[in-house]
């Protein structure tokens, strides 16, 4: 008699992808390239399917740092219009909310300038705040 475990039923199409490979999306323009990336045993990372070099560059920051751009709308003291800020570069994905957290807990005063400097370490990662726009 054939013992039926879930294992039996499953069809080889379902088969989950191995750890090694992942598919990777590049933003780094609208072409939007899906970047296949591949361990190969010894851990060497393999990318295939940029269009140009932009997307390993992209997909290995994926895969070892990954990092997000942050835009935000803060409060300003004197001044009912919220205040759109950004960081100076991307923040690590893994702290987004505990910078967001921070930012929302500075105190800002008009008036400010676009390109104004709010904070200049946040996290202690030497990313700065920037104004986006003009409050007077
Ligand atoms: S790999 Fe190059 S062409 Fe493709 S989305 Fe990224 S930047 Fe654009």
């Amino acid at each position: 008699m054939t013992k039926h475990t879930p294992d039996a039923k499953k069809s080889p199409d379902l088969a989950p992808a191995p750890d090694s490979l992942r598919t990777i999306t590049c933003t780094g323009c609208p072409m939007g390239c899906q970047v296949t990336v591949t361990q190969e045993p010894g851990g060497e990372w393999h990318f295939s399917g940029a269009q140009c070099s932009r997307g390993d560059v992209h997909a290995r920051q994926e895969i070892t740092d990954p990092v997000r751009p942050l835009t935000t709308l803060i409060p300003v003291r004197s001044s009912r219009t919220p205040l759109s800020v950004k960081t100076s570069q991307p923040v690590p994905k893994a702290l987004f909310w505990d910078f967001v957290d921070q930012i929302h807990r500075l105190r800002i005063e008009c008036p400010i300038h676009t390109g104004d400097i709010l904070a200049e370490n946040l996290m202690g990662t030497g990313i700065a705040l920037i104004a986006t726009r003009n409050l007077e």
